[in-house]
């Protein structure tokens, strides 16, 4: 199988964009989420969350954007061609819809990962008002203007059922942090965690406990003056019988780091292992068990 405009339902559903705005409160409340608490969105009022921005969660991110939706990898379409959405794309959704099945078609540049796109497009969506709630499914459209604000390009068609969207939205909403992000990742994977502040998670699975620590550095490889400092800020730390996990999530260990950390007894799990946990493969036990 393959994208599909819709799920072949005979049943089409004429509706028009301009709507009276006279909404429920339920779906106001979703609607102001979406304008003002969105990760990504230029709003101070959003939760500036890192996740939603590093390459190393996107694919991991969209499984549950996916997930929350109800949607297959064939409702979802992403158009990298810079010239936005085909005509096609666009006219098949304007006017009417089929309220059976749920469809995500939207643009992607090389500048930002997928889920960033995605909820930009549906902030945009409702933000310049092409939008409407057609017996329970949100229809929106993001379209890129001109100078002159003539039509330049569409940029994103969604078709999805309201509930399911606005309980994606309260989820992203409530991610306040780098380290809920990890919390939810760490008791899916049968963890009891305890979360110490943004970026310091107390973690325990079968008797044996972590004190995990996340760090963003730049640069393609880890730093050894990154890890030294890391090491010089963790060394007050008493070990209780605790494993020290420091986490990296967008830079790769070298051999040098590596063996830094061991010695000071402190296990690493960079970009490369933290794409294998995103999958749902267990590694802090295989990481301790060399420090
Ligand atoms: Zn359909």
């Amino acid at each position: 199988m393959s994208f599909q405009y819709c799920c072949k339902n005979p049943n089409k559903y004429e509706y028009n964009i301009f709507h009276d705005g006279c909404f429920d409160n339920e779906t106001n409340n979703l609607l102001l989420n979406c304008l003002w608490r969105l990760p990504e969105t230029h709003s101070i009022q959003a939760n500036c969350n890192t996740i939603f921005s590093i390459d190393t969660y996107s694919d991991y991110l969209m499984k549950l954007l996916m997930e929350k939706l109800s949607v297959t990898e064939d409702d979802v379409k992403i158009v990298t061609d810079s010239a936005g959405l085909s005509k096609n794309d666009v006219e098949f959704y304007e006017e009417e819809i089929c309220l059976n099945c749920t469809k995500l078609v939207f643009s992607k540049s090389k500048k930002r990962i997928t889920i960033q796109e995605f909820l930009r497009h549906l902030r945009n969506c409702i933000a310049h008002g092409r939008f409407n709630i057609v017996r329970g499914i949100f229809i929106g459209f993001d379209m890129v203007l001109d100078n002159n604000s003539n039509l330049s390009k569409y940029t994103a068609v969604i078709k999805v059922p309201f509930d399911n969207l606005s309980n994606l939205v309260t989820d992203i909403c409530n991610i306040a942090d780098i380290g809920d992000f990890y919390i939810m990742l760490l008791n899916d994977l049968g963890y009891l965690t305890k979360k110490e502040n943004e970026d310091t998670i107390l973690a325990e699975k079968d008797g044996v406990k972590y004190l995990i620590k996340i760090r963003h550095y730049s640069g393609r490889y880890i730093n050894k003056s990154d890890v030294v400092n890391f090491i010089n800020e963790i060394d007050h730390i008493e070990n209780k019988g605790l494993y020290f996990v420091l986490i990296v999530d967008s830079t790769y260990e070298t051999k040098e780091t590596k063996l830094f950390l061991q010695e000071k007894h402190v296990a690493v799990l960079d970009k490369s292992s933290l794409k294998e946990l995103l999958t749902g493969k267990d590694l802090f036990n295989e990481i301790c068990s060399g420090i």
